[in-house]
């Protein structure tokens, strides 16, 4: 990841000024000054602009680029970073049939897994059983089964399991391929912003406005 100046906007040579907005994915030129880089060139190669017109999933979007931010380390690689959030936002932006709980929780569980928050998702940590209903501990990022949870965990049904299961282990390409009831998805949302915020110890201003426009 590289933190880039955009200096003067409209100077800045290529397709459109859009290349540089917030949400677009460029291809970018840079001019390196000590150490700092500014955006000398741009070529739009996606701005997602159909994400204008819903704030519910323009909110997340902007709450998934904070998470990249977190995540993000400068000067380091990140494609499969990349992936994910282009994959994200493509989805969030032109799938109007998976719902954008679906798409927050797949974010965050799989980028809190490829940004060194990997959890346990085998066994129960304590006894190494798997009973009916399981328990996830958001501090420590383990699973418990009834017997060993002690009844301070978040609750794991076992088809939100799987989809955890899915979300972490499974291949980029096949990451939007399941599917839960409406109460199962919400379930999954909490426990998966439950553990990205307990890992980052984080607050996240996109996050906050998404949530206030659930609240009557
Ligand atoms: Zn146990």
């Amino acid at each position: 990841m590289i933190r880039a100046f955009v200096k003067r906007a409209r100077r800045v040579k290529g397709t459109s000024a859009a290349a540089t907005q917030l949400l677009g994915y460029s291809n970018l030129t840079l001019f390196k000054n000590r150490d700092t880089y500014s955006v000398d060139e741009a070529d739009a190669v996606d701005i997602f602009f159909e994400l204008r017109g819903d704030i519910e999933r323009l909110s997340l979007a902007q709450y998934f680029c904070e998470i990249c931010c977190v995540f993000g380390t400068e000067g380091g690689e990140a494609s499969e970073e990349l992936r994910l959030v282009l994959n994200c936002l493509y989805m969030l932006a032109r799938n109007r049939e998976l719902s954008p709980t679906m798409i927050k929780a797949i974010f965050e569980l799989r980028m809190a897994a490829i940004g060194g928050f990997m959890p346990e998702l085998v066994e129960c940590a304590r006894c190494g059983n798997e009973t009916e209903n399981m328990y996830f501990s958001v501090t420590d990022g383990t699973l418990f089964c009834g017997e060993c949870a002690g009844g301070i965990h978040m609750p794991v049904p076992a088809g939100v399991l799987a989809a955890m299961r899915h979300i972490c282990y499974c291949d980029l390409k096949r990451i939007f391929s399941f599917s839960l009831p409406d109460e199962g998805m919400k379930m999954l949302s909490d426990i998966t912003e439950s553990y990205l915020l307990a890992q980052t110890d984080k607050e996240f201003t996109a996050l906050k406005f998404y949530k206030s426009l659930f609240e009557i």
